[in-house]
């Protein structure tokens, strides 16, 4: 059976005196522009790199870091492209096609789930225009009815709406998932149209689908906590759904998520507290672009990346050497992943040229800890005198620079 937990007390409209504070200076820090929304995806990829205070500010803060990059010079190519978008969206009707008939089936067939008579409900069937407020309630709604009905009560959600709260915001979450209830225990369902072959996936594609998966969960477990259930409820677990061998045949796998909870968990948490991160901040710090209308003054961002702006709606006007001030004003965290998940990751890559984290954790520690490449040289030169800490560093370094002398010399 479920087990029930007492719902918080107190009033949750209540917002403690220094949380307004806090909420003043994130507008402040975000200035004129309009708070941007999170998405599963945008709060996915808050766990790649959980100790930039940068990220953490901005993300706050609600600031569009696409087009904070744009302005300062250091665009993202950012979106899918629509052939994998259109690609995506022909999978996922397939696989939910007949109120998911083959879904079940291969949940049954091929992860070997009891899986019960269950009843399917669309949340957001085309042409409805229902609204986000709507779709949640509903959501809730029947959640509440199969948590309520037992291990037995099956149900099936297309479309399902979830809420999270990030950093104080609400951040409504639209997965392509389906809430399914096996072994009295709800079950995330994510559907990627990234291929299994032989049994394999590609790995970078697989952990970031758990990630997101994981948000899905947090925020089921969330709404299931509004109604008195635990976490226990919601399975650790999720079920992967992938084309399989080219076939476009969808296969299905479990995912075990616990390591991405803990890691978004710990996330969310830090930015609930991001008043003792900003607290550090100078005062008068904010990314606000400036008015619409003006242009923004040229070059100063380092001009690898010329296009600035990808679309009109930027709002120039402040000089782009104040905003590039800003941003060295909150401490980041660069690493090689951020290229992958961060909107300021040339940003940021330029700012930390010639700094060894930037080559990434593995060969940070292989250099020996030490801080910038030009301190690497010196000491594989012999040209700097190692601190006690770096003796077996440099120790290393000059044997490999010896042995790369060698190899070149003999080559040529
Ligand atoms: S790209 Fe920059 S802001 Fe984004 S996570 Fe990396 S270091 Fe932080």
């Amino acid at each position: 059976m479920l087990t029930r937990v007492p719902t918080p007390d107190g009033d949750p409209g209540k917002v403690p005196a220094d949380m307004s504070d806090v909420e003043a200076r994130l507008a402040r820090i975000r200035g004129t522009a309009p708070v941007r929304e999170h998405t599963a995806r945008t709060i996915a990829a808050l766990t790649t790199n959980p100790g930039c205070d940068r990220r953490a500010v901005l993300d706050a803060a609600g600031i569009d870091k696409q087009k904070l990059a744009g302005y300062v010079e250091f665009p993202v190519p950012s979106g899918q492209s629509p052939f994998a978008i259109s690609r995506g969206n022909a999978f996922e009707a397939q696989v939910k096609a007949d109120g998911c008939a083959g879904l079940l089936r291969l949940l049954g067939e091929r992860l070997g789930l009891p899986v019960p008579e269950v009843s399917y409900a669309d949340l957001a069937p085309a042409g409805t225009g229902a609204s986000l407020d709507a779709r949640h309630a509903r959501t809730r709604e029947l959640l509440a009815e199969a948590a309520a009905a037992g291990p037995d009560g099956g149900v099936l959600l297309d479309h399902p709406l979830l809420r999270l709260d990030v950093g104080g915001r609400a951040a409504y979450l639209e997965p392509d998932l389906i809430a399914v209830r096996l072994r009295g225990r709800f079950h995330v369902v994510e559907i990627k149209s990234f291929a299994v072959i032989d049994g394999q996936a590609d790995g970078r594609k697989v952990a970031a689908a758990a990630t997101q998966a994981a948000v899905y969960v947090l925020a089921l477990r969330g709404l299931l906590a509004e109604l008195g259930y635990g976490p226990e409820t919601v399975a650790d677990e999720v079920v992967l759904i992938c084309p399989e061998n080219f076939a476009n045949q969808p296969t299905a796998a479990l995912v075990d998520v616990r390591r991405q909870l803990t890691v978004l968990t710990r996330q969310l948490s830090r930015l609930a507290r991001i008043g003792d991160l900003i607290a550090t901040l100078p005062a008068d710090l904010t990314f606000d672009l400036g008015a619409a209308g003006a242009q923004p003054e040229p070059g100063c961002g380092g001009g690898e990346h010329p296009p600035r702006f990808s679309d009109d709606s930027a709002v120039p006007g402040r000089p782009v050497v104040e905003v590039v001030g800003a941003l060295h004003a909150t401490r980041a965290r660069y690493a090689p992943e951020c290229l992958d998940a961060c909107e300021l990751a040339y940003f940021c890559r330029d700012e930390a040229r010639g700094q060894t984290a930037a080559l990434g954790r593995s060969v940070h520690d292989e250099l020996g800890g030490v801080p910038d490449v030009a301190g690497v040289l010196d000491l594989a030169a012999g040209t700097r005198v190692p601190d006690p800490d770096q003796a077996e560093a440099a120790e290393l370094l000059r044997l490999a620079a010896r042995l790369r002398a060698e190899s070149l010399a003999s080559a040529l």
